[in-house]
């Protein structure tokens, strides 16, 4: 039945998918910054969790660092979207370094909270998983007074000081369902426990989520564009195939996509995490088209307008040559 089934073959494409706002000002922040200080600029970490983006960067003069003690006397670095301690703006002024902070707004609203509840003495449970930058720049606020809950097995095991003054806030790139999960579990062990003032899992991340989930029920497959360090886009992964994908997997290019997964599929739907410009999707676009699937459909669940001003150190040097 080659023309039936060929003719069924289609995709659906999530909306909104890709660059959020913080992502999308801090990539700008490197672009701009070459631009008027010249190359070489220091970039502290990962400007944003894309393999492709970094590689773009670099070619363009940009040199990634892992430590603040890697970059030069004098020169100038740019600290990521994900945040950073406060340790290491004294690190950065140590080494005088010329700093342009391009930590998402979304991020900075959370170390303000950290900050604001460990100054009213509460013990904070961070929801998010160990090791990853944002954490470890978030519980860098309040190293004392902070606990990291890793999912909902790590709620029973936390230890605070005083059992009716606890906060929980989270990373901003979580899955929305597993965290309430992890709350729930928190707050059965602590009935007093305090909820943040908004939403820290942000916009980007949740409105990822509900568009995957939209196109994932009738997904024999979902195809997620993300790197594999980046968490929301491996929380669309998860998320698609909770939501009912028959398969789901994570690729940086087009180039990894395999025709195995292509096998008995009728309908694929595709998406990208926060950090993943557009080029890659359409690699991707046309890695399908090539194979018979051309029958494309956005599915909207979410219109998006929000942006955030450039770093204001950066902002200033801009003005200042205008
Ligand atoms: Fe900011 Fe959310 Fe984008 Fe992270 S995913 S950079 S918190 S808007």
């Amino acid at each position: 039945d080659g023309m039936t089934s060929d003719s069924a073959r289609r995709v659906l494409l999530a909306a909104p998918r890709g660059y959020c706002a913080g992502v999308d000002r801090a990539v700008i922040t490197v672009e701009k910054a070459l631009e008027q200080y010249g190359a070489p600029v220091y970039v502290r970490k990962q400007i944003v969790h894309n393999k492709y983006v970094v590689q773009t960067l670099e070619k363009k003069g940009a040199v990634f660092v892992d430590e603040t003690e890697e970059v030069p006397e004098n020169a100038i670095v740019i600290f990521s979207a994900h945040g950073v301690a406060p340790v290491v703006h004294q690190e950065a002024a140590e080494r005088s370094l010329a700093s342009i902070d391009a930590t998402c707004p979304l991020v900075t609203k959370v170390h303000k909270e950290a900050v604001r509840y460990a100054g009213e003495d509460y013990d904070i449970l961070l929801i998010g998983h160990e090791g990853h930058e944002e954490v470890v720049g978030t519980m860098g606020e309040a190293p004392e007074r902070m606990h990291l809950v890793d999912g909902p097995a790590d709620a029973a095991k936390v230890k605070v000081r005083d059992e009716s003054k606890v906060v929980w806030l989270s990373q901003t790139t979580l899955s929305v369902d597993e965290t309430m999960e992890t709350v729930e579990a928190l707050q059965d062990r602590f009935p007093r426990l305090v909820s943040p003032p908004s939403d820290d899992i942000c916009y980007a991340t949740q409105n990822r989520q509900v568009a995957v989930k939209q196109i994932a029920a009738e997904a024999d497959l979902v195809i997620v564009v993300g790197s594999r360090n980046s968490s929301n886009s491996i929380r669309l992964v998860e998320v698609a195939l909770q939501a009912g994908a028959g398969a789901s997997y994570l690729v940086d290019f087009a180039e990894e996509c395999e025709d195995a997964w292509l096998e008995g599929v009728r309908t694929v739907g595709v998406t990208s995490g926060a950090s993943v410009p557009e080029v890659l999707v359409d690699g991707v676009l046309e890695w399908l088209a090539a194979r018979g699937f051309d029958d494309v459909s956005v599915v909207t669940s979410a219109q998006e307008s929000i942006q955030f001003s450039l770093p204001k150190e950066l902002r200033r040097d801009l003005r200042a040559e205008a």
